[in-house]
């Protein structure tokens, strides 16, 4: 049994197929991530992914019973089995602090998402847990515009999830540099706005450079910085936004352009959250 640090984000951990627990440093307790990803596949392809083999595609079809039975063995072990003792996980740790819905490609790509907020939410319920948990949803925001994954974060709102929304660049040229997204700023621009309008939004957005004249577009660059930080004044003028995340590199990107793209330092990463925070807006910070 290995010892759940911070550091340690083998998703494969505790042996299940769609639930990981992570000793988060972020949140300082226990975050249960569930992923729909199971075969390493998004309909994106960002620079800095740092998912092992990952292909181009949707989630595959979501196995419910296995999930449910997964789901509350997971819960059942650490409210009141010995997960906690097993994991080595410091007493002031043991406390779940959020449920992250992100996996190993983009969760909303899975078919029947709503049924599997549904789902999910009612086997929390169920479970009963005490400490005072936050749902997150981790995602590209691409798919917004399909009636199923309205109707999920229509639901995920209800019980107070949030979902944070992929914005790494507000221009053409780094759109595709970064994500390899292959859709177009309005399009960006109005998944953003539906997504606001149906679920509290946290924008979270990875600063990054590129090492080698072949790549420019990260938001290390001054010009794409105008434009994110425009974007953005765009934006909440529309809708209400619950802030932005800024983060670099954690980990070393598993995609071929690891050796080509640099992190920002935290010097960085503070002066260009200053100048969100001059938008009025809420601004997190993480290395
Ligand atoms: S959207 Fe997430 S999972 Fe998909 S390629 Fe980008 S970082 Fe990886």
């Amino acid at each position: 049994m290995s010892k759940l640090t911070v550091k340690n984000h083998d998703r494969n951990i505790a042996g299940y197929q769609y639930i990981y627990p992570v000793n988060s440093r972020r949140s300082g307790g226990l975050s249960i991530g569930i992923n729909f990803n199971t075969n390493n596949a998004c309909n994106w392809r960002c620079i800095y992914c740092q998912v092992p083999d990952l292909s181009v595609g949707a989630a595959p079809e979501l196995d419910f019973e296995l999930l449910a039975i997964e789901l509350a063995g997971f819960l059942q072990d650490v409210l009141h089995g010995t997960f906690y003792q097993r994991f080595e996980i410091e007493p002031a740790r043991q406390i779940i602090k959020d449920i992250a819905i992100s996996g190993n490609g983009e969760p909303t790509s899975v078919h029947e998402f709503a049924k599997a907020i549904a789902f999910i939410t009612q086997t929390l319920e169920q479970a009963n847990i005490p400490d005072p948990f936050q749902y997150v949803l981790i995602s590209n925001g691409s798919l917004m515009h399909k009636a199923d994954v309205q109707q999920g974060l229509q639901l995920f709102n209800k019980y107070n999830g949030q979902l944070w929304f992929k914005l790494d660049s507000a221009t053409d040229l780094g759109r595709e540099a970064v994500n390899h997204a292959g859709l177009s700023a309005q399009k960006q621009l109005d998944n953003l706005i539906s997504s606001a309008n149906l679920c509290s939004t946290w924008i979270q957005t990875c600063v990054l450079g590129f090492t080698s004249s072949q790549g420019q577009g990260g938001l290390l660059d001054t010009q794409e910085q105008q434009a994110y930080l425009a974007l953005l004044a765009k934006i909440i003028q529309q809708v209400p936004l619950q802030g932005v995340m800024l983060y670099s590199l954690a980990r070393p990107s598993l995609q071929p352009e690891v050796n080509i793209i640099t992190s920002a330092s935290m010097d960085q990463l503070q002066k260009f959250a200053e100048q969100i925070r001059s938008l009025s807006l809420r601004v997190k910070v993480c290395l």
